[in-house]
């Protein structure tokens, strides 16, 4: 592979590497940190203001229910035999205008009355599904269980009903006491963490099964076990008093917060997508990997750009001529302007041959290119055979060369262009036409005082046209 190409690829490999791995890196810090935020801040701090917005709504009812439970008057009066039924339902209608309750009741053991505020409403009997709460109280450990509604949960307001055990003074239970009321403040506020904040909130009971949630929820499924994604990890949900979440739901990625509230029995979820929390920082990824190609691009092209202009510069930096082998023009011009400044101080001649292939044209348009370059090597083997150790042959041009001749006067620097005159005409390169010479016109020229490389080389030039003009292979002196 050239050196070009292994550094643009190389600066493309570093560059792809850096650019993915921060831009990546970023992206997996940031989604980790918001991730974080969601689980340790955003989730418990929604269950906390929805719990702490429950325990308002029901605090209240539950110390009401427990004072009717523990009212004198009211157990006396269902010891005493249930005899006025106008004093309970006043004492219940009371209660329910005082502490602005939905409902007030009381249910007797003895007679499985039902009162409320307005009167008697019925018997319960066990065999009524509807009726199953007070057989439940009747028979738990608690004082008191909260109960919802079944039949208005899924409306828009949820009635909750406080029942508080009621026990004689030997602690036998004589009845089911309480208030209902109706929890505006949770069910607005489950709609608004919905609607703002894009999190989902519900409530399941003990077994799993949803009981309340806001109105825009999220599939028909009430029971969690049954729940794509969710049933996986009820197990532990339903488990712990607190603890968090992440589940894949089919669709999206959702974190879960999921806390046990006790005044209730049941489960606080709140649930939110990763995916919308994750789309500002998936849009910042996309425009930093666009940001990223841009550059990337913009680079490769810079480096490919440099790198052309030092190879051109380095090509023209080169020291010798990669055909020929004879010193390049920068080096020679180098050379004999060093050489020049010495001059003064050695008081040594110096001459310098200029000469041109003759008719070069001609022979690679006949033979073609190759076979030219084939002479100029020959050309200049000849040259050198001609030439001194420390004698500087150049090529000035295409096949034009010039010799640097050091302690040489014109006399001798003719003597020698003699020599390689008939050097050269004497070499051959094989062509289709058989053995292939070409003769060459030489030019000389010895350094004048104070003359500088310019001119000294312009007169050689011109004794080689002199040369040219006198008919080729052959030399001429500058005056
Ligand atoms: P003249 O006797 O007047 O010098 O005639 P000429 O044909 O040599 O004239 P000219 O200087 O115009 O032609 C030079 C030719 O040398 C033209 C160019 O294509 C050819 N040439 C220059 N450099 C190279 C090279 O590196 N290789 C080859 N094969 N040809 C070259
Ligand atoms: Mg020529
Ligand atoms: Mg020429």
């Amino acid at each position: 592979m050239p050196v070009k190409a292994k550094v643009i690829t190389a600066i493309a490999l570093l560059l792809a590497f850096g650019f993915l791995a921060t831009t990546l890196a970023s992206y997996y810090v940031s989604s980790k940190a918001i991730k974080e935020a969601i689980l340790q801040d955003e989730l418990p701090l929604t269950s906390d203001s929805i719990y702490s917005e429950i325990q308002r709504d029901l605090l209240r009812p539950i110390f009401v229910s427990s004072l009717m439970a523990s009212n004198t008057f009211l157990r006396d009066w269902v010891l005493e035999g249930e005899k006025d039924t106008d004093k309970i339902t006043r004492f219940l209608s009371e209660i329910k205008k005082r502490y602005n309750a939905f409902t007030s009741f009381l249910v007797s053991e003895n007679t499985h009355t039902y009162y409320q505020a307005k009167g008697i409403l019925k018997k319960v009997r066990e065999d009524e599904p509807r009726d199953n709460w007070y057989f439940r109280v009747r028979d738990m450990d608690r004082p008191y269980e909260t109960n919802v509604d079944p039949d208005m949960a899924n409306n828009d307001t949820i009635t909750i009903f406080i029942n508080y055990r009621v026990l004689d003074y030997q602690g036998n239970f004589i009845g089911a006491t309480g208030i209902g009321l109706r929890a505006h403040a949770v069910k607005s506020l489950i709609g608004t963490y919905q609607s703002k904040y894009g999190r989902q909130v519900y409530f399941t009971n003990k077994q799993g099964i949803i009981q309340l949630h806001s109105g825009t929820f999220d599939g028909t499924e009430l029971n969690i076990h049954k729940r794509t994604g969710i049933s996986k990890i009820t197990g532990q949900i339903l488990s712990q008093k607190e603890s968090v979440f992440e589940y894949d739901n089919g669709r999206e990625t959702i974190l879960l917060q999921s806390r046990f509230i006790p005044e209730l029995q049941w489960y606080l979820l709140v649930e939110v997508s990763t995916d919308q929390a994750f789309r500002t920082i998936r849009g910042t990824l996309i425009t930093n990997l666009i940001i990223c190609t841009v550059v990337f691009i913009v680079v490769l092209l810079i480096a490919g750009y440099t790198i052309n202009q030092y190879q051109s510069r380095l090509e023209e930096m080169t020291s010798t001529d990669s055909l020929t082998g004879a010193v390049s023009r920068q080096t020679f011009e180098l050379i004999i302007n060093q050489i020049i400044s010495h001059l003064k101080r050695d008081k040594k001649p110096m001459s310098v041959i200029f000469f041109d292939i003759d008719d070069f044209k001609g022979v690679n348009d006949r033979y073609g290119h190759a076979v030219g370059d084939r002479v100029l090597k020959e050309v200049v083997k000849a040259t050198r055979g001609r030439l001194r150790e420390s004698d500087i042959l150049c090529r000035w041009g295409g096949e034009e060369f010039l010799i640097l001749l050091e302690d040489c006067n014109d006399t001798d620097a003719a003597a020698i262009a003699e020599n390689i005159r008939s050097a050269t005409a004497a070499a051959t390169v094989d062509s289709k036409d058989g053995p292939l010479s070409v003769s060459i016109s030489l030019g000389i020229a010895q350094h004048r005082e104070d003359e500088n490389q310019e001119s000294l080389i312009l007169r050689a030039d011109k004794a080689m046209y002199t040369a040219k003009e006198a008919g080729k292979n052959t030399l001429s002196v500058a005056s």
